[in-house]
């Protein structure tokens, strides 16, 4: 069974799809969202935070392409490193998929890919957040 590569960024529901949401934090008293784990608000410093799951849109804050992938990197070299602003603030960062670069526009709408990769030599699997262009039935 595949899990997640960071399970306090991603949360798996159905390993098999795979399906999943990104999760953060919520400040209570100042309602800046965080993705990921945070200890204290980032922007008030209350420690007043909910854990919360956001959606699985986003739009393109940022791209570059990288063409010397961090030691261990599983995927195609050189890839588009987008960063992607979500509707509830947070920005996330992860590859670009599905996309040709003449197509890549600022503020386009993604949605969310989790895809199962494979690890090391040890044959293990883990599941991946990336982004890949929304289809136009999905922005509602
Ligand atoms: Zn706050």
């Amino acid at each position: 069974m595949s899990s997640s590569i960071d399970d306090t960024r991603l949360i798996i529901s159905d390993a098999e799809e795979p399906t999943g949401s990104l999760v953060g934090v919520k400040c209570e008293d100042c309602n800046v969202a965080v993705f990921g784990p945070a200890k204290f608000c980032q922007s008030c410093t209350s420690d007043n935070l909910i854990d919360i799951t956001f959606g699985s849109l986003g739009s393109l804050y940022s791209y570059t392409e990288v063409k010397v992938p961090p030691h261990g990197w599983p995927g195609e070299v050189p890839y588009i490193l987008a960063e992607v602003a979500l509707p509830e603030g947070p920005h996330v960062l992860a590859e670009l998929i599905d996309i040709h670069h003449g197509d890549i526009q600022i503020g386009m709408a993604l949605k969310l890919a989790l895809l199962p990769v494979e690890y090391g030599t040890t044959g293990s699997t883990k599941i991946v957040y990336k982004w890949r262009p929304a289809q136009p039935s999905e922005l509602s």
